[in-house]
Parts: C-alpha cells; structure tokens; sequence
C-alpha cells in the first residue's frame, strides 16, 4: 500500500496490533547455499561465463544476463571488507546494549557482497580492505539459516 503522503496531519492511523505474517523463501539456488552453508560449513556461489562474474549467495540465474547458473562455485571462507557501518539500534529502533558492527564482505573467489556481523573489533578502527574470514556456528547448531553464520572475524596480516 503505498500513497504519497502531501499532508502529514492527514496520514491514516491503524490502532493496535497488525496481523502480519510472511514466510521468505530462499528459492532453488538459495536452499542449495543454505544446505551447503549448514552441512559443509562453505559459501556456495554461482559463476556466470558470460558476464564473468560471480554471485554470493548462489543463483538461479544472471541478473545481467540471464543465463541459467549452476550453485557449483566455493568462494571464501576469507574475504575482504568493502564497507561497514556501526549501527547503535535494533530492528525495532530499540537501543542496542553495546553497537555492533555490520560490514559488506566480497569473500574470496566472488564478485558480489555478503552483509554480516563483524565480530572482535578489536581496538583498532576497522579499514576499508582489511582481511576477515567468516566465522561460522558449531556444525550442531547451524540450522541453515544466514545466521549459521555467526560473522566475520578480522584476520591479522
Ligand atoms: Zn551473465
């Protein structure tokens, strides 16, 4: 429902709750990264010949092109730091304990960007470029989900 909004003392108000659910779908390449992520602990990523170019997560196809990919391509575990932020509130704008840290990682072998948690800081301030690696959860605990992914952890030169 989108309405452009001219008066603001005229938007429409909806009191209490508002019952909505939804349920994401990973899609064909996207179940095959998340079954990989969990059982074999990788980064599965899909390479298109054409457009020379690598995804992460895997696709079904190239959003350039088109062309039909195959989810075959291991990229990472190590990776570098294209860009981070530093974020002070949750999801639902409450304020977080202690900041965390998100950043854009290209890991190893890929063209494309995972978001995740940079983990341990450290004193340091981060810099574009650093070396990370991702960290992942104990192989019992993953459940096939992003967040089998626990991070990144910045790897010393
Ligand atoms: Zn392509």
């Amino acid at each position: 429902m989108f309405e452009k909004v001219a008066r603001p003392d005229a938007v429409r108000r909806w009191e209490g709750e508002f019952p909505v659910r939804h349920r994401y779908t990973p899609g064909v390449a996207g179940e095959v990264f998340f079954t990989a992520l969990r059982d074999r602990g990788v980064l599965l990523g899909s390479r298109c010949e054409e457009c020379d170019y690598v995804y992460v997560p895997a696709r079904l196809f190239c959003e350039r092109c088109f062309a039909e990919l195959a989810a075959d391509t291991e990229v990472g575990p190590s990776g570098e730091l294209v860009s981070f932020t530093i974020v002070f509130e949750g999801v639902d704008g409450e304020s977080l304990n202690r900041p965390e840290t998100l950043g854009l990682v290209r890991p190893d072998g890929a063209d494309a960007v995972l978001l995740h948690r940079v983990l341990e800081t450290g004193d340091e301030p981060l810099e574009i470029g650093e070396r990370v690696e991702v960290v992942l959860k104990p192989e019992a605990e993953r459940t096939g989900s992003i967040l089998d992914i626990e991070g990144f952890r910045i790897v010393e030169p």
